[in-house]
């Protein structure tokens, strides 16, 4: 027979596994601590568990976990990109930053991506699939375990489209921000989105309570499509009123994210532009300088991007220049692709 994988399985999905075994529902409530509260995944280190019990579970049940295959630091930033095999074989990376006052971990919520991003790496691999619930939080648990590091902050900004995988990523949030499974705070919790309309209300309107990124990357429609094929459907207008309905619905402020391209999005009518979209919004502004990739663009000089932070700086809306850390590792924004490995 085979075995039940448990890793990842909410309160109901454990109740329901146990139910099956023909167990009393506690016992769904004792594996859901013992699993991500404590981050213990052996059975028979569950000691309030009888021994006919454990038995039971190791006969029906597997708590599957990633396979580290490569683990990368780099020289210049304290940043370690690491690579997991997963159970089919397939590969994804996650990465972990370390600073003073914080961790951050950015997670990969697919294996690859189908939204085709023209900058992005992951975009040229198109989608394999999606990943379980299971696979979302055992990035965190695994990177925890191989470092001995408290992480702090979970970006969901690796490689996939998290709202094209929106259940499963919601029932890992759920998992990771509950405090009696992973604990962290929700509001330490981000998912960043290329754009996918639906999903930011239905995200709005179960009120979720995850910090949530737009990648914006284009101030008109016509640069957009080009760069992000989903703005066609998607457009900038209808995109800005999703999340102007979330920012009013949930008083809280989004992060919109723009990846500078040199001479295609970094001009400064295009900062002018980008003001006037954004500037009845609650949010704030993350500019990221383009990081190689295999495609046709560049990174603009340090003086343009300083030029185009500078003409932002002066509107209401806060403004920061995000320096991708570990791009010597090809662990920097939009460079997470596991077949180049
Ligand atoms: N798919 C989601 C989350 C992962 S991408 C999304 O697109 O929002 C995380 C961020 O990296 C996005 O804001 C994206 O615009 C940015 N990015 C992609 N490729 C990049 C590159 N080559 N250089 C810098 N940033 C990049
Ligand atoms: Fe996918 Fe985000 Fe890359 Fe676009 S930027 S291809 S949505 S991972």
């Amino acid at each position: 027979m085979k075995k039940t994988n448990i890793n990842g399985l909410d309160r109901e999905g454990l109740e329901s596994f146990i139910s099956s075994l023909g167990e009393k529902r506690f016992r769904a409530q004792q594996l859901y601590s013992w699993m991500y509260e404590k981050g213990v995944m052996d059975f028979e280190e569950m000691t309030n568990l009888s021994k006919p019990f454990r038995s039971k579970l190791n006969e029906t049940a597997t708590i599957s976990r990633l396979k580290l295959s490569q683990q990368l630091s780099s020289q210049k930033d304290p940043t370690t990109k690491f690579l997991f095999e997963l159970d089919d074989g397939q590969k994804i990376e996650s990465v972990l930053m370390v600073y003073p006052a914080r961790s951050t971990i950015c997670i990969s919520t697919q294996v690859g991506c189908a939204i085709d991003c023209k900058f992005c790496a992951t975009g040229t691999m198109g989608l394999t699939r999606n990943l379980s619930p299971g696979e979302i939080i055992d990035q965190v648990a695994m990177v925890q375990q191989i470092t001995g590091e408290k992480i702090s902050n979970i970006v969901c900004m690796g490689m996939g489209e998290p709202f094209h995988n929106y259940d499963n990523l919601m029932t890992a949030c759920d998992i990771l921000s509950d405090d009696v499974g992973m604990n962290f705070a929700k509001r330490h919790i981000v998912v960043s989105t290329s754009g996918l309309i639906p999903k930011i209300h239905q995200f709005t309107e179960e009120g979720r309570k995850f910090r949530l990124a737009i990648s914006l990357n284009a101030t008109t429609d016509s640069v957009r499509d080009k760069l992000m094929p989903l703005n066609k459907k998607w457009p900038i207008r209808e995109l800005i009123e999703s999340v102007q309905a979330y920012t009013e619905a949930t008083k809280r402020r989004v992060t919109f994210e723009y990846v500078l391209l040199n001479g295609v999005n970094d001009s400064i009518e295009d900062a002018e532009r980008l003001k006037k979209l954004l500037g009845h919004l609650s949010c704030k502004i993350n500019l990221i300088p383009y990081n190689a990739t295999f495609g046709e663009y560049k990174r603009p000089t340090d003086s343009s991007i300083q030029q185009f932070y500078e003409k932002m700086a002066g509107s209401k809306v806060p403004v920061t220049v995000r320096w991708s850390k570990g791009d010597d590792i090809d662990a920097g924004c939009g460079q997470l692709a596991t077949n180049a490995n």
